[in-house]
C-alpha cells in the first residue's frame, strides 16, 4: 500500500507572526519557516503504518515555493521514501491545492492519504475535506488513532463531547489531530540520507490545474494588544475581582 502525505511549509510555530506595515499580510522575509506541525504528525503516523508492515511507501508531497523542497527534506529526513514538489509561487487556496492533490493522487494512486487537520498559518481546515470529495473518497478528519486491517481503516475521530469511531474502506484520507502520535526528531544519519531521496518538481501546469486565486485578501490587522494582568494578595480579592470584573467571553 502506498501512502501519501501532503506537506505545507508555514512559518515556524514558535516565531511570533507580524503583520506587514501595509496590512497586506504577514511578514515573511527573514522568518524562520518549518513544516506544518499537523503534517509533521501526518509524516510520522504513515511512517509509523509502514513501519508496521501495512504499508510499502510513504510519498510526500508539497505545493509552494522553491523553498518547499526544505519541508520535504525534513519528512524524508523523518522517514518518508520520496518527494514531490509541485512549484507555484504566491497564494494557493485550499481549493486550488485540493485540485493539485486530486490530480497527484490520479498519477500516484495511492490507497491512503494522511493530511494535517489544518495548517497553522491560515487556520483553513477545509483542504483534506475539499480533496476527498474531488475523488469521491470517505474522510475522517481529527483522527487521534488508526488501524487498518485489510481494505478497512478504523479511526477515532475528536468530536465536541467526545470519540467518534469511525470505519472507511479504502481507498481514504484521513487528517490527523494532535494527539495522535508525538512525531520523532530525525537523526543527523538520516538528515544526511534524506538528501540524497528523490524528490520530483511539477508545476500546477503540468498537472492541468488553474491555481488562479477566487479570494481577495482586503486586509490583514494584528489582533488588539492584550491589557496588562496584576497580582492579586488574597483569595478573597480573586474572587472580588472575579464577581466585580470579569468580562464573560
Ligand atoms: P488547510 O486546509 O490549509 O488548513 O490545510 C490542511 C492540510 O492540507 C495540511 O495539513 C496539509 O496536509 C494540506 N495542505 C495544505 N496546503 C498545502 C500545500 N500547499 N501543500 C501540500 N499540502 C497542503
Amino acid at each position: 500500500m502506498k501512502i501519501l502525505v501532503p506537506v505545507k511549509r508555514v512559518v515556524d510555530a514558535n516565531v511570533s507572526v507580524r503583520v506587514k506595515a501595509d496590512e497586506s499580510g504577514v511578514e515573511l522575509g527573514n522568518v524562520k519557516m518549518a513544516m506544518n506541525p499537523f503534517c509533521e504528525i501526518a509524516v510520522e503516523e504513515a511512517i509509523r503504518l509502514r513501519e508496521k508492515g501495512l504499508a510499502d511507501e510513504v510519498v510526500l508531497v508539497s505545493a509552494g515555493s522553491t523553498k518547499s523542497e526544505e519541508t520535504l527534506r525534513t519528512g524524508l529526513a523523518m522517514g518518508a521514501d520520496r518527494g514531490i514538489l509541485i512549484e507555484a509561487e504566491g497564494p494557493l487556496e485550499p481549493l486550488a491545492v485540493a485540485r493539485l492533490l486530486e490530480a497527484v493522487v490520479g498519477n500516484e494512486s495511492p490507497e491512503l492519504v494522511v493530511m494535517g487537520k489544518q495548517a497553522v498559518d491560515d487556520d483553513n481546515n477545509q483542504t483534506g475535506q475539499m480533496l476527498a470529495g474531488l475523488l469521491d473518497w470517505p474522510i475522517a478528519t481529527f483522527i487521534s488513532s488508526i488501524e487498518i486491517n485489510g481494505d478497512e481503516v478504523v479511526a477515532a475521530c475528536e468530536v465536541d463531547n467526545g470519540i467518534e469511531t469511525l470505519k472507511l474502506k479504502l481507498p481514504s484520507l484521513v487528517t490527523a489531530d494532535l494527539r495522535l502520535n508525538e512525531p520523532r526528531y530525525a537523526s543527523l544519519p538520516n538528515i544526511m540520507k534524506a538528501k540524497k531521496k528523490p524528490v520530483d518538481k511539477t508545476t500546477p501546469a503540468e498537472l492541468g490545474v488553474d491555481v488562479t486565486p477566487h479570494l481577495e485578501v482586503i486586509k490583514v490587522a494584528q489582533p488588539p494588544s492584550r491589557k496588562a494582568g496584576v497580582l492579586v494578595t488574597s483569595a478573597e480579592e480573586l474572587i472580588e475581582k472575579l464577581r466585580n470584573e470579569a468580562q464573560v467571553i
